[in-house]
């Protein structure tokens, strides 16, 4: 794949959401993406700790700061995926947005509290993970593992500081 995949996270609250929006860095590395981008209240913590885990298990992944989502996306040089309960069927819309990530690079939108209605008019597709409500971190695991059609759960991180050695019986950790 050509483009390289950038989640986007808006409206981050330092009182409420720290560990939710954790996870969402934490699952777009896992899951393929290459960058996390942070908007709502600054939290540098939060960043550090994504930034932290990535030098420690590897790979090219980044986290950063973004203070202006909409300049953001509205800008952003490439395919825009705003995940939401509202949107249109994930499974119907998945092989458009992976030819788009063949061609450009590709932003992926989640929220927390209600998106302002202007996202859904900036972004090339409104996707739906189901058309119910759950949350920001299943969507984006769903969102990717389709969108790297599983291939994400092979792939190799390098310069890892430490590594798992599939094991049966207990933990088998290798450091390097
Ligand atoms: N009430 C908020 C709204 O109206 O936008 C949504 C809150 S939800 C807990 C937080 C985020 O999870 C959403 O902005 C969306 O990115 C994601 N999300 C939740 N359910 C989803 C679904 N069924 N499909 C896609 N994304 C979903």
């Amino acid at each position: 794949m050509a483009g390289k995949v950038t989640v986007l996270r808006l409206s981050h609250r330092r009182s409420r959401d720290v560990r939710v929006t954790s996870h969402c860095a934490l699952v777009s590395r896992a899951f393929g993406a290459d960058g996390f981008l942070l908007c709502g209240e600054r939290d540098e913590a939060m960043l550090l700790s994504a930034n932290k885990a990535a030098r420690k298990w590897g790979g090219g992944f980044g986290a950063d700061y973004c203070d202006n989502p909409r300049k953001f996306a509205r800008e952003f040089d490439g395919a825009k995926v705003h995940l939401t309960m509202y949107g249109l069927p994930l499974m119907a819309e998945i092989g458009k947005i992976r030819r788009r990530l063949a061609k450009e690079n590709l932003l992926v939108i989640v929220g927390s509290e209600k998106v302002p209605a202007e996202f859904y008019g900036i972004v090339d597709f409104n996707i739906a993970v189901g058309s119910q409500p759950h949350s920001e971190v299943a969507a984006l695991a769903v969102f990717l593992h389709e969108l790297f059609e599983g291939r994400e759960l092979e792939k190799k991180f390098a310069n890892a500081k430490i590594r798992i050695i599939p094991s049966q019986n207990g933990k088998n950790v290798e450091k390097t």
